[in-house]
């Protein structure tokens, strides 16, 4: 008797389900739970497991969208990966140091940086990236810019009162990928938002940055010395150096493809 009473409750709304798991953000949930639910009575699995299975395939799926948005703000040059990267042509910069930096998440919890150095064309840029790339994959956020883009952007939002917010903004990523620090010049632009930057991210965000000039020319990106030698003291406080002292890649590449022709 009770079969018969209990029966309407038992089947369940098919058409409601989808909306219902729709309005709870489930996508995965929706597109898998036929099959699972058939494949979980052919099975006789208990409810519990039923559950568990498919919320893991929603946790699984969520992480893997969450990566792929992350990649797309990154603003990241595409191709510069590990994948990509020839160690052996940087013999100045260890694979276990860039790789520990690519694998490991005390360096963004603690803040710290990251600065790379060496002459144009040596792989500095495509290092940092790759980096990039890996912590994004570690569930991490970067945001990649050429120096004298954030400074622009930065100045900008000075001008319309935005620079909190656009701050704000920056905050969230886990890492800022200042590229080529050294194109910043002071008397193209007021330089000194890029401190501000420096400043506001000290001991709490990281930042990664690209250079061909070393701190002994960097008198020439902001805008008086106190200023340089405060901007130098923030970056380099909790930081890996990296020295890419090797002759240029790009030069190089060239070089072997005319051997081969000639
Ligand atoms: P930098 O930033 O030091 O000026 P890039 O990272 O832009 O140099 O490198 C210049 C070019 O050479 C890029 O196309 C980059 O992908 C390539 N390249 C440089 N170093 C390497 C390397 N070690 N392995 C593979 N490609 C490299
Ligand atoms: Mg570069």
């Amino acid at each position: 008797m009770s079969n018969v009473k209990d029966a309407p409750a038992r089947e369940i709304d098919a058409a409601r389900l989808p909306v219902m798991l729709n309005t709870l953000r489930l996508p995965t949930i929706g597109k898998i739970w036929t099959q699972f639910a058939a494949q979980s009575d052919r099975e006789g699995w208990g409810a519990g497991r039923f559950l568990a299975a498919l919320c893991e395939h929603e946790l699984a799926d969520r992480d893997q969208r969450r990566i792929v948005r992350h990649l797309r703000e990154s603003e990241l040059p595409p191709g510069k990966t590990f994948a990509t990267f020839d160690f052996a042509a940087v013999p100045s910069v260890r694979k276990a140091q860039l790789t520990a930096l690519a694998e490991s998440d005390a360096w963004l919890d603690q803040g710290a940086n990251l600065l790379c150095f060496g002459p144009s064309g040596v792989g500095k840029t495509h290092a940092a990236a790759a980096i990039g790339y890996a912590l994004i994959e570690r569930g991490r956020r970067v945001f990649f810019s050429r120096t004298t883009d954030i400074v622009q952007r930065l100045q900008a939002a000075r001008r319309d009162l935005s620079l909190p917010s656009l701050l704000a903004k920056l905050d969230r990523f886990d890492a800022l990928l200042l590229d080529d620090l050294g194109y910043a010049r002071k008397d193209q632009a007021e330089t000194a938002v890029l401190f501000e930057l420096i400043a506001e991210r000290y001991e709490r965000r990281s930042l990664i940055v690209t250079c061909n000039q070393p701190f002994g020319e960097w008198d020439k990106i902001f805008p008086d010395p106190a200023m340089t030698v405060a901007a130098i003291d923030r970056l380099v406080h909790h930081a890996t150096i990296l020295e890419f002292n090797t002759e240029s890649y790009r030069r190089r590449a060239a070089g072997e493809a005319r051997q081969r022709q000639g």
